[in-house]
């Protein structure tokens, strides 16, 4: 887990605090802002695990208890460690970010050293949220000055009032150098904390001074709705800059995973099912005041993998619940590109992926605008698969009117038929391709058929699991084996019953398992007196040079114990011996645990469960025994 109270550079919080923290957040609350969690019952709660790949959930939360466990990856703990694990914060500010939420004064104490601090510091995180705060209250002010026209004018424009501007936190970000770095620093924000944040930026000639200057600012915010970022817009035709510019990526802005407007979306989100990825703020906000509430975008860079990790968990899109992804695309050929990459890129994503174009090219913005809230509403329920999108797209590209142009047409299309993971859906498409393409099923059935037996591995059954690696001798589970199997044919009178009761299945090292088989060939050890006729007929029962070699060795080297051996010596070396593959068998089980649908097979699901749990009753036992000490 974590060490507590540990002092990092942030001073540390009481001991009484942490527990009040720990005592006052909700840890359904706590979760429930990245994850969304349903009844699992008895009271518990469950969802999809934020940190491993999952299709149905093993993510557990127990509200009574105020801790989570996930029994896919074995992940688990408290509200504080989730946030550490979840956001990547210190322990000091995970403390301080639930503690700001629950309403609790924290106390610190100094560290043991001499030098005493001029004052307790917050976690890095945490001041640089606070930055952003005062920025984006900067900004609004900002908007309302005379210079902020072009803003002002901007968002009129696209249709958007004052009530859409303050509900957005829209901004203007000032024509002038360090206003806003001068604020800040007024304000008590460090150098390094206005750089580090992406607020502010050295000059050439070493002076700090504002990262953005003329532009209309949008605050983006992360799913617990802190800003953590700003996208800015240029306004002005003499500006050279991009058009869009972006916070760069800092310790709390990560590109690859920030979604605009996901902070007001997610509930809808949860509760509808579905998520509709746009291209801007513009058309967030378009989507929103539209009666579309579902909308985000992502920031400066392409929808990608992190991101349908981010909505696959608030969309808790499982095998037996299915999530929505809609894309909204103007039509053009970037869009069209992303949307197929999107076919290639994750094929048990592509059944809920679908794909909304509007018919004018129009983006959800241009579209409010020109034919009103209904149209956009429309855009998205006029939304299409992303398999027919991918379709249409493919066969456009030939002349139908043409037998050539039919026939690879149908050689392009087949395999992306093939590719559907949803197998029951092939014979729906292998028709509608055959009716688009006005051919014949037949033929189409077999390019499909062909196709799909060109790319193994998608449906074959899964590759056998590598074999054990061989142990080498020395390695501390070979010990334990040698030891086990010297006690059989040393002491056979003391540990023969234990020994006996240990499977053969446990010895992973070849020429053991043979010692551990003669041993059973000649009826158990528990059945032997001992000496040199016991030691004499294991010997002649094994079946190979190297095992009648080790024999001979195991029967004389000294046991690894001062003194004589006693029963709880046997006991602690069996336990041992058995340890590895039980945690191992455990493993295994909680992931079949995590592929089994509990919707579905029930009695598998609570049988699996049970077997878990019997198994980690044993693991205990073992642990137990085991830690009798050699
Ligand atoms: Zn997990």
């Amino acid at each position: 887990m974590y060490a507590e109270g540990v002092a990092d550079m942030a001073g540390r919080i009481r001991d009484e605090d942490i527990a009040l923290v720990r005592e006052r957040s909700s840890i359904a609350d706590v979760i429930s802002e990245t994850v969304t969690l349903k009844s699992a019952g008895a009271g518990n709660l469950k969802g999809l695990c934020p940190f491993h790949d999952e299709k149905s959930p093993s993510f557990n939360v127990s509200p009574a208890r105020n801790v989570w466990y996930c029994f896919g990856c074995g992940a688990g703990g408290d509200a504080i460690k989730f946030l550490m694990d979840a956001e990547h914060l210190s322990f000091v500010e995970s403390v301080e970010r639930l503690a700001d939420r629950a309403g609790i004064q924290l106390r610190y104490v100094e560290g043991d050293s001499a030098a005493p601090r001029p004052r307790p510091q917050q976690g890095q995180r945490q001041r640089l949220v606070a930055a952003h705060a005062a920025a984006v209250e900067f900004y609004r002010a900002q908007l309302t000055t005379a210079g902020a026209r072009p803003a002002r004018e901007f968002l009129a424009r696209r249709g958007f009032d004052r009530a859409a501007a303050e509900r957005y936190g829209c901004g203007f970000a000032p024509d002038a150098w360090d206003l806003l770095t001068k604020h800040l620093r007024q304000q008590g924000f460090t150098h390094d904390e206005l750089v580090t944040g992406g607020l502010s930026r050295p000059s050439r000639s070493g002076t700090l001074i504002d990262r953005f200057r003329r532009r209309l600012m949008w605050p983006i915010r992360d799913l617990t709705g802190d800003v953590i970022g700003f996208g800015a817009r240029k306004l002005f035709e003499d500006d050279d800059g991009p058009k869009y510019l972006n916070t760069p990526e800092t310790p709390i802005y990560k590109k690859s995973h920030v979604l605009y407007g996901v902070d007001q979306a997610k509930r809808e989100i949860a509760k509808q099912g579905k998520v509709v990825v746009v291209e801007g703020y513009t058309d967030v906000m378009a989507c929103h005041l539209a009666g579309v509430p579902t909308a985000v975008a992502t920031c400066g860079t392409a929808f990608g993998g992190d991101h349908i990790g981010v909505l696959r968990r608030l969309l808790m899109d499982t095998d037996d619940v299915a999530g929505e992804i809609i894309f909204t695309f103007d039509g053009d050929a970037a869009g069209q590109k992303a949307a197929l990459r999107a076919f290639e890129d994750d094929q048990r994503f592509v059944g809920r992926t679908f794909i909304a174009v509007s018919p004018d090219n129009m983006d959800p913005c241009d579209l409010r605008l020109a034919k009103g809230d209904l149209a956009v509403r429309d855009l998205v329920a006029r939304r299409e698969p992303l398999v027919d999108f991918a379709l249409r797209h493919v066969i456009n590209r030939y002349d139908l009117d043409t037998v050539d142009g039919r026939v690879e047409a149908m050689r392009r299309a087949a395999p992306l038929v093939a590719k559907l993971k949803d197998r029951e859906k092939r014979p729906e498409y292998v028709r509608k391709l055959a009716g688009d393409l006005g051919m014949e099923i037949e033929p189409v059935q077999r390019a499909v058929l062909a196709a799909a037996s060109a790319t193994p591995g998608r449906d074959a059954a899964p590759a056998p699991r590598p074999a054990r690696p061989e142990p080498v001798v020395d390695n501390p589970h070979s010990m334990v084996e040698r030891e086990a199997l010297k006690l059989a044919l040393q002491e056979p009178v003391l540990a023969g019953p234990m020994f006996d009761a240990v499977e053969a299945s446990e010895y992973r090292h070849p020429v053991h398992s043979a010692v551990r088989a003669a041993v059973a060939a000649v009826g158990g050890a528990a059945t032997a007196t001992g000496g040199a006729v016991w030691i004499e007929s294991v010997r002649d029962a094994c079946e190979d040079l190297a095992a009648r070699a080790l024999v001979g060795e195991l029967a004389v080297e000294p046991l690894r114990i001062d003194g004589e051996p006693d029963p709880r010596y046997v006991s602690v070396t069996m336990a041992r011996l058995q340890w590895g593959s039980v945690t191992s068998r455990i493993r295994d089980l909680k992931s079949r645990i995590q592929r089994i649908n509990p919707v579905n097979n029930k009695d598998e699901y609570f049988a699996a469960f049970g077997e878990l749990l019997s198994l980690e009753q044993h693991a205990r036992a073992l642990r137990e025994q085991a830690a009798g000490g050699l």
